[in-house]
């Protein structure tokens, strides 16, 4: 087990060399028919990434996400085909879900409004309202593993966590978004797996891994895992009750107003130090400041500008 974590050698900064460890596939093979993929695969990666992937995160310290494994997904070279399918985890004996895990492309996309899943109640779930501190008002969101945008699953039971609206918001929905874009784009498939990370029996897991790799070219590739947290909220995560965390609120209030990591140019799409000599060129309306962390902002599409190298 220990070489496996350090296999996973989590990396806090992107770094552009995952293409070299990319394997080549052949383009050639187009099957599209879809299909179920091996479940005896999923279920022997599930234990892997659950009994190795927990300890060797490290503890939520404001940023939604940690990028894994140098953002190279774990994927078998056997699945990187264009081979359309999606596959859910049975529930298990807690009512649980599992790995899900599609070859993302247009087929796969729906085309009508997404329905009501409000009947599903996944593991841990609870209806809880903290109006004042959070946006959108409820603590907890029905999750989709697979966001409903790239496979139009609705009350998918095996496809549904309860996830905080932290989660949902600012750790998944900007890769969903990255894939959703990708192939909207470009008609290419995205192989994509996403494992909710329970900790021994507990209901409510403790985040997700988000893999990702795009099949026809590296376009778009990710491996992170999005911690299932909400800023100022305190969570049992054996049962799902929640709290409030006086400190907490009173320490990020605090930290907000001060905590402008960098200057962006929304245009040139550069990331500025503070200091920055460039930013007295950047005109008025492509200029914004920013809290969000240097990972964060790549991820959105933003490079380090070359002069103050942020
Ligand atoms: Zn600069």
């Amino acid at each position: 087990m220990k070489e496996f974590i350090s296999i996973l050698s989590l990396c806090l900064v992107l770094t552009g060399c995952q293409n070299s460890t990319i394997q080549t596939y052949d383009s050639t093979i187009n099957i599209t028919q879809t299909t179920e993929a091996s479940t005896e695969n999923v279920s022997t990666y599930k234990i892997n990434v659950e009994e190795t992937m927990l300890p060797a995160i490290p503890d939520y310290t404001g940023t939604a996400f940690v990028v894994v494994n140098n953002n190279v997904p774990f994927f078998s070279d056997n699945d990187l085909s264009n081979t359309v399918f999606e596959t859910y985890s049975e529930l298990d004996e807690l009512g649980r879900c599992g790995v899900a895990y599609a070859n993302i492309c247009q087929d796969l996309m729906p085309d009508t409004e997404r329905e009501s899943i409000g009947q599903v109640k996944p593991s841990g779930w609870h209806t809880i309202n903290y109006h004042e501190l959070i946006d959108g008002n409820y603590l907890y969101n029905r999750c989709h593993l697979i966001g409903y945008q790239l496979a139009g699953e609705n009350a998918n039971e095996k496809n549904l966590i309860t996830g905080t609206r932290y989660l949902n918001v600012e750790g998944m929905l900007p890769f969903e978004n990255q894939i959703a874009d990708y192939v909207k784009s470009t008609n290419h498939h995205v192989l994509y797996r996403v494992t909710p990370i329970f900790k021994d029996r507990e209901l409510v897991c403790r985040g997700v891994l988000m893999e990702a790799q795009s099949i026809e070219d590296d376009s778009c590739v990710f491996c992170v895992y999005c911690y299932n947290v909400q800023p100022g909220i305190g969570i049992d995560y054996a049962t799902g009750n929640s709290w409030i965390e006086k400190d907490i609120i009173e320490a990020s209030a605090n930290n907000e107003s001060q905590n402008i990591t960098y200057i962006l140019n929304t245009n040139s799409k550069k990331i500025h130090k503070l200091s920055c000599s460039s930013i007295a060129d950047i005109s008025p309306k492509n200029k914004k400041e920013t809290n969000l962390s240097k990972d964060e902002l790549i991820l959105q599409g933003y490079q380090p500008c070359k002069i103050c190298n942020p």
